[in-house]
């Protein structure tokens, strides 16, 4: 018997978004809207993402003891996420910094705060979690060495779950655990590096499974996602919808696709699913905010 349905293991910030007639320069000041914050970083997105389709979830990460942290683990007991795993402490909760003009670029910057202080110990001493949990789902918003230690604590049965963001190289120990690998367009193109000769994402999929993951998704934004694995390449259709904000649609993706593969479906199968998922999340703002029900991805 499990307790949750998903473990996550990543990161947890405080996004700070001012809109702005025109984004500084280097030496400037410009005078904004009224200051936005929103819960977000790619765990936390995660975490809710399945939850409010109904999964049973934990999150393990650490923001730190301060009124942003406060309003991180109220949103995820909100969403009704198991924070037994959120650490307290040891630096300022992390934050993303964001200006958005009126042509919706932005600047952001982040600083990791918490999240960087989640350490392979932390991850061994949550080893009681890992054992509770039938899939485990993590990015790279925290430390390589924390993404590897929970491929060692992963109980033999667990199925683990990869979206490589920020991209960067791979060892081969975390490589060979994920099963699948989600990477978008930009992800795949950093990880293969001089390898990406190709235009087609079916042979970035290709390419990607023969460094060692079990599986490997390739995300299209409104053109659906590929899924690969020894049986080949199948495409995903997406859903045809009107996409007002794609923020955070690559994290309620990997959450609903982690789900429903620890629910016992086929990789094509929950891929599908996610797209729906993923599809319902660009139909409205924000990225927790926009995340669907699941009577809400039944309605699509
Ligand atoms: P982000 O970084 O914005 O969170 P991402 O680049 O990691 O997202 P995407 O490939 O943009 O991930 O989106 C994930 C999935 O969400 C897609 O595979 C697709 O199924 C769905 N999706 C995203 N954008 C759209 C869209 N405009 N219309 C329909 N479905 C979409």
């Amino acid at each position: 018997m499990y307790d949750y349905d998903l473990l996550v293991v990543g990161s947890a910030n405080a996004d700070l978004v001012i809109d702005v007639e025109r984004r500084p320069a280097a030496g400037e000041t410009v005078l904004g809207g009224d200051l936005a914050v929103h819960p977000g970083g790619k765990g936390a997105n995660q975490a809710v993402a399945a939850a409010r389709l109904g999964a049973d979830t934990a999150l393990l990460a650490r923001v730190g003891d301060d009124g942003h942290g406060r309003l991180l683990l109220d949103s995820l007991r909100a969403a009704d996420v198991d924070t037994v795993g959120v650490l307290v402490g040891g630096a300022p909760t992390g934050v993303a910094l964001i200006t958005v003009d009126p042509s919706g670029d932005n600047s952001i910057v982040v600083s990791p705060g918490a999240n960087a202080r989640l350490t392979p110990g932390d991850v061994r001493a949550a080893g009681s979690l890992f054992h509770a949990s039938r899939v485990v789902s993590a990015q790279l918003e925290v430390p390589l060495e924390t993404v590897t230690e929970v491929v060692r604590q992963l109980p033999p049965d667990a199925r683990f779950v990869l979206n490589p963001s920020p991209p960067r190289p791979l060892p081969a120990e975390v490589l060979a655990a994920c099963d699948p690998l989600i990477v978008n367009e930009h992800e795949a193109r950093v990880l293969l590096g001089d390898a990406c000769v190709s235009e087609e994402p079916a042979d970035w999929a290709r390419l990607l499974l023969a460094r060692g993951p079990r599986s490997v998704v390739v995300t299209l934004g409104a053109q659906g996602a590929l899924v690969c694995d020894s049986s080949g390449v199948t495409r995903v259709p997406s859903v045809k919808v009107d996409a007002v904000d794609t923020t955070g649609a690559g994290d309620a993706f990997t959450a609903a696709l982690a789900w429903r593969l620890g629910s016992g479906a086929a990789l094509a199968e929950a891929a599908g699913y996610a797209a729906r998922v993923g599809a319902a999340a660009v139909t409205r703002r924000g990225a927790q905010e926009s995340y669907p029900t699941a009577r809400e991805v039944e309605s699509l």
